[in-house]
């Protein structure tokens, strides 16, 4: 039984989809005015691997992401929307170039981010820019049914109509009311509503027409109309990070919600941030990492992958290099096992298998899955296979059949792991073997042989790095 925490019922919930067999997910995708940062990866990571598992439990999965090239306020404190500040419109400025120039480079970026880190990419990409027709018809029903008001051309959704505001997040408007900091606007009637829909100041770039001025829509709507478009009212999982709950989500369920009178999404699913050192990231702490800023230190993409799984999307991520290294070093024992398992499994295979070698590790993964997607634990369940095998090889009982059944249950698993092994992350057995001897020298502390082998591997094209605890990584130079 597969069991997701559903941030709505504040629970791990068992998943059922709403139709048969049938998955309709949609995650909040990036604002395309700034490159995307390993924050953002693990939370679009976090969707894909519930996507995979989904689909290695037999479902058909329909994912929508979405592209928001109309620039938005993030920050909590301005997060009403109301301001009139747009982000892509000011990056444009900056850059002397048309925000539809900017938010297709950007968008660019995050689909080559995603496809290094072998995330899978959405069935659908919509962008905010070609939607505005549809939030139109949204906040012009929610005027139709009293929900939202227009004034001055600006439209906001008057929550107190809407008693059930909050119910994600647990800031109702009695909470609201206690601390929380607003951006006051002229003509909202209570100081909590939200931007529906903005006039456009006369140096805003980017404006569509609309009933009630020449403007643009509010942070929000956008996701209300896509996944309306491309899902239907109602579907079955929404994804994001901890800092989409609210007011973000808060506000998709008003609007959807009041719109179509239904349900609005069965399961909420939402990723802890990063931390980077035991900080947040921002650009002011120098700790803001994106993609490259690893890979150019000499990581694989695929290391980085192993990292975010390491940790259950759930909980808090501390990125450091030093766990860099080890998840480095981890990709580094998998390709070795992978690489050793097909040399074996060339060999003669007239020998039968013994059944279900794997079977027990299956149900294992599963379990851990199953709970919630814990990643950590499936790893976990996964090294073990790889110290059986290592056993089963050190003894010569590792048979061609057996590497065989291995091979096929790691694909399996691997479609939910989602790690590409390269032949460059392929490191051949004789240099392993090396690597191994001059490990054992270096226990005994015999440096003359450990460095006259060290010279050998590298003359042979491979460079050994040590870590901690005697571990090493293998390089091809
Ligand atoms: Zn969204």
């Amino acid at each position: 039984m597969f069991k997701l925490y559903n941030t709505f019922a504040k629970n791990k919930e068992e998943f059922k989809s709403i139709n048969p067999g049938k998955v309709g997910f949609y995650t909040c995708g990036p604002t395309v005015y700034d490159y995307i940062h390993i924050g953002n990866i693990k939370s679009y990571l976090t969707a894909d691997v519930l996507r995979r598992y989904l689909v290695y439990l037999g479902y058909e999965v329909r994912h929508i992401k979405n592209i928001t090239d109309v620039g938005h306020l993030t920050e909590d404190d301005i997060a009403q929307g109301d301001s009139g500040d747009d982000k892509l419109v000011k990056k444009a400025l900056l850059e002397k170039k048309s925000p539809a120039e900017i938010a297709f480079f950007y968008e660019e970026y995050f689909r080559e981010t995603e496809k290094k880190m072998n995330i899978l990419p959405a069935h659908f990409f919509p962008r905010a820019t070609a939607h505005i027709p549809q939030m139109i018809k949204i906040i012009a029903t929610l005027i139709e049914k009293g929900f939202a008001y227009e004034k001055n051309g600006n439209v906001f959704f008057s929550i107190k109509k809407f008693p059930e505001y909050g119910k994600l997040s647990g800031n109702t408007l009695e909470n609201l009311k206690i601390g929380a900091r607003l951006e006051e606007h002229p003509d909202k009637e209570d100081p909590w509503d939200f931007a529906l829909w903005l006039r456009a100041p006369k140096e805003h770039l980017m404006k569509f027409n609309s009933p009630w001025s020449l403007g643009y829509p509010g942070w929000h709507i956008e996701c209300s109309a896509m996944s309306a478009e491309y899902l239907g009212d109602t579907f079955d999982i929404h994804t994001g990070g901890e800092d989409n709950i609210f007011p973000h989500h808060e506000a998709e369920i008003a609007q959807s919600e009041c719109f179509s009178g239904k349900k609005f999404v069965a399961y909420w699913v939402h990723t802890r941030l990063l931390m980077v050192d035991g900080k947040k990231m921002s650009k002011s702490k120098n700790n803001f990492y994106r993609l490259e800023d690893i890979l150019e230190k000499g990581y694989d993409a695929m290391a980085l992958r192993i990292l975010i799984l390491s940790s259950h999307y759930r909980s808090q991520m501390n990125f450091t290099w030093e766990s860099m290294d080890q998840a480095k070093s981890n990709f580094q024992k998998i390709s070795v096992w992978i690489n050793n398992l097909m040399n074996v499994s060339l060999g003669d295979s007239k020998e039968k298998s013994q059944i279900s070698f794997t079977h027990i590790y299956q149900k294992r993964f599963e379990d851990a899955m199953n709970d919630d997607l814990n990643t950590p634990l499936a790893l976990s369940v996964l090294y073990d296979l790889i110290t059986e095998t290592n056993k089963l090889s050190v003894k010569n009982k590792l048979t061609s059949a057996i590497a065989k059944e291995i091979l096929t249950f790691w694909k399996r698993i691997n479609k939910v792991f989602g790690l590409i092994i390269t032949e460059a992350s392929i490191i051949p057995n004789f240099i392993i073997d090396l690597a191994e001897k001059r490990k054992e020298a270096r226990l005994k502390k015999d440096f003359a042989t450990s460095d006259k082998l060290r010279n050998e591997i590298e003359k042979l094209g491979y460079l050994i790095e040590d870590l901690k605890d005697n571990d090493y990584t293998i390089k091809k130079l």
